[in-house]
């Protein structure tokens, strides 16, 4: 679907196997001398034939891929790079923070990574069947993301050729350590990736081998974009939107407001898990289960170097509280 016409920007959803992220929007750059792709899906049955079909109606062979270009290293955005690289022989481009993250999360040693996972949940206090089980989905989302393309850096700053036009690379990081955003200043377009989403809230989660303080960088990236004078996001769950500042508002309060509610669950003395069944609800399932806690973890650790909250360890178990 044409999303922008003087940009030749199209818009190809991607079907995801997730309960609750039930696709992602890949985009396709035409230009004169060929195609640009930003995201990709992951590497399912129904990927693969969503983009043969986009690659048939519009007339394109491997060869006029250019170049392939993703936002960040979360599965649905690069799982399914390995096989379009394979099919089109294009480079395949991340940000140069995000692909040294990628390296020492995934390729390093992924099993030390769901490892890690599993003792981060449990050191906050998730009993540990559910912490083991909430790995699952871990599993199921790294098998689905090969083959590993070969993947190139590029430098937040510079700009980038996406079809006939060119593109600033912004470094929007939070939702991941390194993720970025392509913003073309002459249509004022933002390709926002996962960083701005219309609807609903990018995840801000602590995660084993990454930045410690993760919502402390996902709004800083939010203030940095308020200057920004975007007529039309795109971003990779959703609908395009318009009211960029006005959504850099509403995701400022909602931080805030988090902040708030679990600083005041803290007070007492409290593990991340009890804090997280109190805002989450205690019915999440298995997968849900890791991203609440982590989510939860990220508020109580930005509020712990804010001096706000300490935590200690009992038993292994990090308590967070006010006076402890
Ligand atoms: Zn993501």
């Amino acid at each position: 679907m044409l999303v922008h016409e003087k940009l030749g920007i199209y818009k190809i959803r991607l079907p995801l196997p997730i309960k609750n992220l039930n696709h992602i929007n890949s985009y396709g750059f035409k230009g004169s001398e060929g195609w640009y792709i930003l995201d990709v899906g992951l590497n399912t049955e129904q990927t693969r034939l969503a983009w043969r079909k986009f690659m048939v109606d519009h007339g394109i062979t491997g060869k006029d891929v250019k170049a392939i270009y993703v936002t960040h290293m979360h599965p649905d955005h690069f799982g399914a790079a390995g096989w379009l690289q394979g099919l089109t022989g294009a480079p395949v481009f991340i940000g140069s923070q995000e692909r040294m993250t990628w390296q020492k999360v995934w390729q390093n040693n992924p099993e030390e990574t769901v490892n890690n996972l599993v003792d981060m949940l449990i050191s906050n206090g998730v009993p540990s069947h559910i912490a083991l089980a909430a790995t699952k989905d871990v599993n199921k989302m790294t098998a689905l993301s090969q083959p590993i393309p070969e993947f190139n850096s590029i430098e937040p700053g510079r700009m980038v050729q996406l079809g006939d036009y060119s593109y600033r690379v912004l470094f929007t990081p939070g939702h991941s350590d390194g993720h970025i955003c392509f913003f073309n200043e002459d249509f004022d377009v933002l390709l926002s990736g996962d960083h701005l989403l219309p609807r609903i809230t990018p995840v801000i989660s602590l995660w084993p081998n990454i930045e410690v303080n993760p919502l402390n960088s996902y709004l800083l990236s939010l203030q940095d974009n308020h200057h920004l004078s975007v007529k039309l996001a795109l971003p990779a769950h959703g609908e395009a939107f318009a009211n960029v500042k006005e959504r850099i508002l509403e995701l400022q309060a909602h931080h805030e407001n988090r902040l708030r509610l679990m600083k005041g669950l803290a007070a007492g003395g409290a593990t991340a898990y009890s804090i997280c069944q109190q805002v989450f609800g205690e019915n999440l399932d298995d997968n849900d289960i890791s991203l609440a806690v982590n989510e939860t973890v990220a508020h109580l650790m930005y509020m712990v170097y804010l001096g706000e909250l300490e935590v200690e360890s009992r038993n292994g178990i990090s308590i967070f509280g006010d006076h402890l």
